[in-house]
């Protein structure tokens, strides 16, 4: 996996050493080659890639600079883009073509990124595996009998197995960041409001987030620059500026302090995953950093507090497929049951048991005694997190108790839940977070070894530091570069 970076992507097609046209043919030959093994993508989308690239030539040829010049980029089916399928990897969907182009994705083509395909996803982004998926499967690329993680396991399968230069994720309650540590890559959260959410179909509208997907610190940081700042579209920006991040990142650790957290203690880790996350903080502070204990005494609540918000929040959001308006229709003689059947058709079990969850939460008997405590917990989370932010400028923690695990390994409902342990926190309190590269370990009677994430999160709108920080541990510690994803198996053809 050296494929080229999109910093040097796109300064060399702003040079007119390459072409976007030739780094769109050499994606689509390696898509090609070994999605048919890897699943990543729902859809391919060649022809509108050629045509973009075509445009970005011109635009070059013409004089202009831009930011991603040609740089190969896959997106997760849950965002629109004009005249494409956008399922959410939901049957409810399967077949509908959005009539417009999410901002955030849109910012990126304008900036001269070539649009490779929609990517694959749980279904309406529950989940922790993308094994809720209707559509398709995904495997890990570092071992093709594992998950990739969820519910962005497409665009991080993309990105890390070289089919894609960076993607787009969406993030309610780690969505970006548990998965890109169980492929190896850098997954990126930013806080909420600074991304556009204009065009992502909605899951959680309190907690989604857009963020890129990529195998440095640098390209996430090129990418979120791009397409950060308020938007008309979408209220809930925030109208702040976006400082420049892309240049600017910083290469040791000086002066930073790195809060531990006390509750986050890693004595319940296996062993081997324990001994990379020790490492993981000894090598901060081998940069520079000075360690500093933090409490979170709320954090443990996450979980729970994250399960009542984001299925009440869904269960409004999705009260809008009704087979009326869009994708499938199971047609019956009244329209009652009409919308009955359509939902029993078109909906997985995951997304129909948070429905029944939300409106439980929500209904007037319980809404207080649920809902309203939830609000309460979650104000009280992000009240622990301002105050460890006091004593330290970033938060560091594992981003998953476990590298990748294999398929329908958890079908408890609530073992997968707890996958999202170490990344909820953080969305409840609406913080930037990322996970990095941060080690790897080898499984008993495993075939290859499977990437562990750092997690690495700061005060909101602290983007700018916090992709610094994350950005000289990457450097300092170049665990991405020092391992490759096994070779994959060729020419299996194109789902
Ligand atoms: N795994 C969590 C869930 O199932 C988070 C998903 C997400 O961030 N979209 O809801």
């Amino acid at each position: 996996m050296n494929s080229p970076t999109a910093v040097a992507i796109a300064r060399a097609v702003n040079a007119r050493e390459s072409s976007a046209a030739e780094q769109a043919g050499a994606m689509a030959e390696r898509i090609a080659e070994c999605d048919g093994a890897v699943g990543a993508y729902l859809a391919v989308t060649n022809e509108l890639a050629r045509e973009h690239a075509e445009r970005v030539d011109a635009r070059i040829a013409a004089g202009e600079r831009l930011p991603l010049a040609g740089v190969p980029l896959a997106i997760k089916d849950n965002m629109c883009v004009t005249g494409t399928p956008t399922t959410a990897a939901s049957k409810i969907l399967a077949n509908w073509i959005a009539p417009y182009t999410a901002t955030a994705v849109q910012r990126l083509l304008d900036a001269g990124a070539i649009p490779l395909g929609k990517t694959n996803l749980d279904e309406f982004a529950m989940g922790s595996s993308c094994e809720n998926s209707a559509l398709g499967r995904t495997a890990n690329p570092w071992d093709l009998g594992r998950v990739p993680g969820g519910s962005s396991g497409g665009s991080v399968a993309a990105v890390a197995a070289g089919e894609a230069t960076v993607a787009l994720g969406s993030d309610t309650g780690g969505s970006i960041r548990e998965p890109a540590a169980f492929c190896g890559v850098v997954g990126f959260k930013p806080t909420y409001g600074r991304v556009s959410r204009y065009g992502l179909i909605a899951f959680a509208s309190s907690l989604d987030q857009i963020g890129p997907i990529a195998t440095t610190v640098a390209d996430a940081a090129l990418v979120y620059e791009v397409m950060a700042g308020p938007d008309p579209m979408d209220a809930t920006t925030v109208d702040r500026a976006v400082e420049p991040v892309s240049g600017t990142l910083r290469d040791d650790l000086r002066g930073v302090r790195i809060g531990i957290v006390t509750e986050f203690g890693l004595g319940d880790l296996e062993p081997d995953v324990r001994a990379v996350y020790e490492r993981a903080y000894a090598d901060l502070e081998k940069l520079g950093a000075e360690l500093v204990e933090v409490r979170l005494p709320t954090a443990e609540f996450g979980v729970a507090t994250y399960y009542l918000i984001a299925p009440a929040e869904c269960s409004s959001n999705l009260a809008r497929f009704d087979g009326m308006r869009y994708g499938l229709r199971v047609e019956r003689p009244d329209v009652g049951a009409t919308y009955e059947a359509t939902r029993a058709a078109g909906f997985g079990d995951e997304v129909k048991r948070r429905i029944l969850i939300g409106t439980y939460a929500l209904s007037s008997g319980y809404y207080d005694a649920y809902y309203v405590r939830a609000q309460k917990a979650r104000t009280l989370i992000a009240a622990d997190f301002a105050k460890a932010f006091a004593a330290c400028d970033a938060i560091a923690c594992p981003a998953a108790s476990s590298p990748a695990f294999e398929f329908n390994a958890k079908a408890d409902p609530v073992s997968m839940y707890l996958m999202d342990y170490y990344t909820i926190p953080m969305s409840l309190a609406g913080l930037p977070s990322l996970s990095v590269p941060c080690g790897y370990v080898t499984p008993a009677g495993g075939r290859s070894p499977l990437p562990l994430g750092l997690e690495l999160s700061a005060p909101l709108f602290a983007e700018r530091a916090l992709l610094g920080i994350a950005h000289a541990y990457e450097r300092g510690t170049r665990h991405a570069e020092l391992r490759a994803i096994p070779e994959l198996p060729r020419a299996a053809g194109v789902r």
